[in-house]
């Protein structure tokens, strides 16, 4: 579902992912964990070309995007025209929920199906009513963000991911900015996704969501990925970094 080639990312010379290979296959739930500064929201960030990596081939599903720059670093009118095509398929859920705070509940979810997806009206509400019903959010449909627990955003913005009918959908850090009281509403209902058979890309410090969830956990630390496997073989056998890292947690 996902093939990254020889991703590279730099911000200002600094290299922040060197070399990046990772395959990634459908109905696949992958946790991302790893210190602060690894690496972990650029490279979800270049999966869905929020940010534009330095270098690197990024597949998802059947679309390809070779990154291809000109002298000034900036992507080319051909990657562009990619990039938007790619980035349909990709579903993002970040830490701060990022609900646009002037559209009701219904409208932030029925934006993306409208306006990008030109899907008429009617069909996109009946879809944004049954995922709500499904985050558990239907009758809060005309709120604001506002009015809203940071729980119940994060549910009303998984639903809207979820409206787009993406292949993939990324996360990142989707509990770490909820009271504690407020995570399990959030990851009950990213459970319910991965039984479901979505491929998930979740970068946590939920390390219970990691072992439990997750068919596979991977470790990054200085742009790298440096431990891949079932969440069985990484906890079970952690490297020196990794034990400081999780000690770092509690
Ligand atoms: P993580 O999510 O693992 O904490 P990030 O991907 O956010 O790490 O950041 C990795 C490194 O890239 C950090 O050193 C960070 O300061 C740097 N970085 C991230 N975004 C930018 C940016 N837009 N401009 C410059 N540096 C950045
Ligand atoms: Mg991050």
């Amino acid at each position: 579902m996902i093939r990254i080639r020889r991703l590279q990312k730099s911000f200002k010379g600094k290299q922040v992912l060197s070399d990046i290979d990772l395959d990634i296959e459908e109905g696949q739930v992958v946790s991302i964990i790893g210190p602060s500064g690894a690496g972990k929201s650029t490279l979800l960030r270049c999966i869905n070309l929020l940010e534009v990596p330095s270098a690197g081939n990024i597949t998802v599903g059947s679309k390809s995007v070779s990154y291809q720059t000109n002298a000034k670093g900036k992507l080319t009118f051909l990657s562009q025209m990619r990039l938007s095509w790619l980035r349909t398929d990709v579903g993002m859920v970040f830490q701060q929920f990022n609900l646009w705070p002037n559209k009701t509940v219904l409208q932030n979810i029925i934006e993306g199906p409208c306006i990008v997806k030109k899907i008429p009206r009617s069909e996109a509400e009946a879809k944004a009513r049954s995922l709500l019903a499904k985050v558990g959010m239907l009758e809060k449909i005309n709120e604001y963000p506002a009015n809203l627990s940071g729980g119940q955003q994060q549910r009303v913005a998984i639903a809207r991911a979820l409206a787009m009918e993406p292949k993939v959908i990324l996360f990142d850090e989707p509990t770490s900015a909820l009271d504690p009281e407020l995570v399990h509403e959030v990851l009950e209902i990213m459970v319910n996704l991965a039984r479901e058979g979505m491929t998930m890309v979740v970068v946590t410090h939920e390390m219970n969501f990691a072992r439990n969830v997750s068919d596979r956990v991977l470790f990054m630390e200085d742009g790298k990925i440096t431990r891949d496997g079932h969440p069985e073989d990484i906890f079970g056998n952690p490297s020196p970094r990794m034990v400081q890292f999780l000690r770092s947690l509690s």
